[in-house]
Formats: structure tokens, C-alpha cells, sequence
């Protein structure tokens, strides 16, 4: 099966806002093992949504649509494919009530005249109702290509892709497909695919493929059985395979991200962390606390960006601070006993390094940063290079990425 995508808006084109509904949906698609061969965006314009959907029918099986469903005068996606596909439109009360209710309960206002538009449908589709968001979604089948619809909000697209999108279109492929997806931290993509290019290159079923991300990368293996049982059989092996090859930079199989796994292990030894940030500005912290019910395993943290304050705040002693400057595995270290102390914690972690554009007074190279990890019995500290020439901002999410990683390296007794 082929998708294609078709982003409809003129925003898009003049680069206000980026085109992430087609990453959502290309994902989504290829986790469910559906080919996506082009995206194409149009302007909110009949006549070029009609050629874009006239190419479209021609080499995909598949078309998907964001955007333009809602109820003003430049929402016209589904005019133009009803058009394009010699399909009526036809007005569904049970979708008016349920817009209307919509209005006076989450609203607190009378439904606008315009949105009756939003409870007009193909004649003959499936509906997508839209729990989200107001406009509904839905899909036709017209000379064997199927047409999905779908609003623009990234939220709302999201959405409506995982709840109703993908369970339809996992019912045009026979059996089921299943996916796992190994979490890679410490090893780049280039190195990931080399260690893996057999597997990656000859298997079929199931099949595995690098993903790049910030920082890290994940592979995943993906199989398609006529049960989920038999796809798991052909799965488990693979998975063991390439966890086994990768070794303890895999930080786990379907999990979230780092800090969620650093999280779980804090809290399954019942262990707090607190964090000392310079280069990092507290980002170390809002990763943590970005997780629900993050206070059970993080206690706080400061953001000790001039040498005052980490004198003054942590106690870092003046000396070292003198003697090593600010960016040294001395200073992370006092950073980090010193937060544990201030914080009341199990255990601190600290960083201190270069975020650039200029090396630092000391002759220290961007993204040469610190990362030291106190706790009741010892305090380690590791040398890291992050992001380097790639600009501030790389760097810091590197470094709080690495500090991340060495907790979870120093709770598993592994390596550092
Ligand atoms: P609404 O009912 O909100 O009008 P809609 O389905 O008509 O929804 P649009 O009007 O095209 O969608 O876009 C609504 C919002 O979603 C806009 O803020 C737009 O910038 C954003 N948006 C639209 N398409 C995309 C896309 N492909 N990627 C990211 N954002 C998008
Ligand atoms: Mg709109």
C-alpha cells in the first residue's frame, strides 16, 4: 500500500507554520508498515488542491488530507475533493446536534450559522468524529483509492490519526502489524545502521529501521503476521538480536524517553535527584518535571550560572572555582555534593561546561561540558564533548541528555 499526503494551507507555504501534521501522520503510517511515497502542500486553493488531488489518485493508493475542514470561507478540502471525486456532500443532523451541544457546553455559546459546513460529509464515508476539536473527519473509497480526511491542529490531527485514521487503515492490510522500538542513547545512527546493515538490509519480515533523533536514535523492528501472537513470535528474537549487538546503550525497548526511564528507575529504588545547572539553564530540571508526578523522584535544582551563585547558593569553594575555573570536573563536583546538601536529596547532579558561541576565558572548547553525579557514598563526574559547532542550543540538550544518561548508567551499575 502507497500513501501519499497532501497538507492543505497557504501558512504552510509562506513558512509560518511547519508542516508537523505530515511528520505525525508519516510515522503513523510507517509504524503501520504503509509506504508513504510524497508529500505534497497546496495553498487554501480549489484549483490546485484538484491537480494535487489529480496526481495523487494516480500513484497512491492511499490519500491523506490535513487542514480545511474547519468552518470559514478559505475551508475548502472537502468541497474540492467531493468535486474531484464527483461525490455529493450531504448535512447529517445527528453531527449538527452533537456541534451544536459542543458550543453551548465547551463554549458557553450559541453555535455559529458557518459551522453547519463542518456537519456536511461525503455521501457513503465513514465518519471520524472529532472528540477533540470541532470539525469531524472521515474516509471514501473511490476506484480503489481511499481518501482520509483530517483536521489541521496538530492536536486535533493527532488525534484523529491514532483513534480513527489507523484503525481503518490497519483494516485495509491483511493480519496485524506490530512494531517495537529499541531506544538508543550514546551511539549515532551511522554507527546503529553499520552494526545492524545485515539485518537491516535483508529481512523482510519483520524489518527493522534506523531513526535519527535529537541526541539519539531508535530502531525499529516491525513485523506482519495474521495474529498479533505470530507477529511477537517473529519480533522477540530480532529484538533480542539487536539489543544484544547494541549492547547497554539501548536504554530500553517501547519506553518513553530518558528522563521518563531515569525517572522509573529513581522511583523503583526509591532514590530522589536533585540538579545543579550552569550551561544548562534548568533544562536538566524541565525534562524531570515535564513528568507527571515528578515530585516523588525529583526535588528540586538551581540554576548556579555565575560563579556567585555557585559559591554562594551550593558552596562550591571559592578556590576551586579560582584555581580550576567554573568549567571543570573540580567545580561539577562541588556543584554536585553541594545541591545534594541544599536540596536534601539521594542523590545531585550537576553540569557546568561551554554552551558556546566563544570558548570561554579558561581556553575550554564549545561544548566541552562537566556532568558529575553525587550521592551518599561517592561522586563521580565524566568528561563530555556535546554538540559541538552545532550551535547553544544543541549543546545544552546534549549535556542534559548526557547527565540524564549517566544517572541511568550509575543506577544499572553500568559503565560510565
Ligand atoms: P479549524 O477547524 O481549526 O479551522 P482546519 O481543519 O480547517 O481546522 P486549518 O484551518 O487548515 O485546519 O488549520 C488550523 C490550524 O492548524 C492552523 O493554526 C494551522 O496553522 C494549523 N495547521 C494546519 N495544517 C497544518 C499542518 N499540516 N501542520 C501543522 N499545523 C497545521
Ligand atoms: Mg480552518
Amino acid at each position: 500500500m502507497v500513501a501519499e499526503l497532501i497538507a492543505v494551507g497557504t501558512e504552510l507555504l509562506l513558512g509560518n507554520v511547519a508542516n508537523t501534521d505530515a511528520q505525525i501522520i508519516s510515522q503513523g503510517l510507517s509504524a503501520l508498515g504503509i509506504t508513504v511515497l510524497h508529500h505534497t502542500v497546496v495553498g487554501d486553493n480549489p484549483q490546485r488542491l484538484a491537480e494535487a488531488l489529480e496526481t495523487a489518485r494516480n500513484r497512491a493508493d492511499i490519500i491523506i488530507t490535513t487542514g480545511g475542514l474547519g468552518p470559514t470561507y478559505d475551508d475548502l478540502t472537502k468541497q474540492t475533493i467531493c468535486k474531484t471525486f464527483h461525490r455529493e456532500l450531504e448535512l447529517h443532523e445527528d453531527i449538527l446536534e452533537d456541534l451544536k451541544t459542543w458550543f453551548q457546553t465547551k463554549m458557553g455559546k450559541k453555535m455559529p450559522e458557518n459551522n453547519i459546513q463542518q456537519a456536511m460529509l461525503p455521501v457513503d464515508c465513514t465518519i471520524f468524529d472529532n472528540p477533540v476539536g470541532t470539525a469531524p473527519g472521515c474516509a471514501f473509497v473511490e476506484d480503489g483509492v481511499h481518501v482520509l480526511m483530517l483536521p489541521g491542529p496538530p492536536f486535533e490531527c493527532r488525534y484523529m490519526f491514532e483513534h480513527r485514521a489507523a484503525p481503518y487503515l490497519e483494516k485495509l492490510t491483511d493480519g496485524v502489524i506490530v512494531s517495537h522500538e529499541i531506544k538508543v542513547f550514546g551511539m549515532g545512527e551511522s554507527a546503529v545502521e553499520e552494526a545492524l546493515h545485515e539485518p537491516m538490509t535483508t529481512l523482510t519480515n519483520p524489518t527493522l529501521a534506523p531513526y535519527a533523533k535529537t541526541n539519539e536514535c531508535m530502531v525499529r523492528a516491525t513485523a506482519r503476521a495474521e495474529s498479533r501472537e505470530k507477529a511477537e513470535e517473529l519480533l522477540t528474537p530480532l529484538v533480542r538480536e539487536v539489543c544484544e549487538t547494541l549492547g547497554d546503550v539501548v536504554y530500553g525497548v517501547d519506553v518513553g524517553s530518558l528522563e521518563e526511564v531515569v525517572s522509573g528507575l529513581l522511583a523503583e529504588r526509591g532514590l530522589t535527584l536533585a540538579a545543579a545547572e550552569s550551561c544548562t539553564g534548568g533544562l536538566l530540571s524541565k525534562r524531570m518535571t515535564d513528568l507527571p508526578g515528578a515530585s516523588k523522584v525529583f526535588r528540586g535544582g538551581v540554576v548556579s550560572y555565575v560563579n556567585d551563585v555557585k559559591a554562594n547558593v551550593l558552596g562550591v569553594p571559592r578556590e576551586v572555582l579560582e584555581q580550576y575555573g567554573a568549567v571543570s570536573g573540580e567545580t561539577a563536583r562541588a556543584m554536585a555534593e553541594g545541591c545534594r546538601r541544599v536540596c536534601g536529596s539521594d542523590l545531585a547532579v550537576s553540569l557546568t561546561g561551554v554552551a558556546g558561541p566563544e570558548r570561554d576565558d579558561w581556553g575550554n572548547e564549545v561544548g566541552t561540558v562537566y556532568a558529575a553525579l553525587a550521592g551518599p557514598e561517592e561522586t563521580i563526574c565524566k568528561k563530555l564533548t556535546c554538540g559541538r559547532g552545532r550551535g547553544r542550543d544543541r549543546v545544552r540538550t546534549a549535556a542534559a541528555s548526557n547527565a540524564l544518561d549517566l544517572i541511568r548508567r550509575f543506577l544499572l551499575k553500568l559503565p560510565l
